[in-house]
């Protein structure tokens, strides 16, 4: 089972969010604010975070920076969910710790997309994870070429 973890505020976007998780199979968890998310993680273990950035006590900012702090949970997939759908904010999260970004409303294949993208391990995987801190082998620098 895949265990996905939902860090939102508002309890109508929780609830459209679970629906579309439970239809696809997973297990669903819920946080009401930042703080709650950041206690449940160590106890729900989920396999994936959805975090709301506009959140009560703690951002969807504050919540992901503690995430890396922890090297327990480094390697932990984030996704932001936000309504805030500016470019630069766009590059803020991507920048901030997050694997990836949704916007408000949530759309169910752009869901199902990311998801496969950071959970799928088989047959397409066209390019390693964006965050990836691990060592590449040694010996061989990739010179990637990715500017984007
Ligand atoms: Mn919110």
């Amino acid at each position: 089972m895949t265990k996905i973890l939902i860090a939102e505020d508002n309890p109508v976007n929780r609830e459209l969010l679970r629906e579309l998780l439970e239809i696809r199979g997973y297990v669903v968890e819920e946080a009401c604010d930042g703080e709650e998310a950041l206690r449940m993680i160590e106890r729900a273990q989920p396999d994936l975070l959805l975090l709301d950035i506009g959140m009560p006590l703690v951002d969807g900012f504050g919540v992901v920076s503690k995430i890396r702090e922890n090297p327990r949970l480094a390697s932990l997939p984030v996704v932001a969910v936000t309504a805030y759908a500016m470019q630069g904010d766009r590059e803020k999260i991507l920048n901030s710790g997050f694997n990836g970004y949704l916007s408000k409303p949530v759309n169910a294949r752009a869901l199902a997309e990311e998801l496969e993208r950071l959970l799928g391990k088989q047959e397409h995987r066209s390019s390693p994870p964006r965050l990836s801190h691990e060592a590449q082998p040694s010996g061989k620098t990739l010179a990637a070429g990715s500017s984007e």
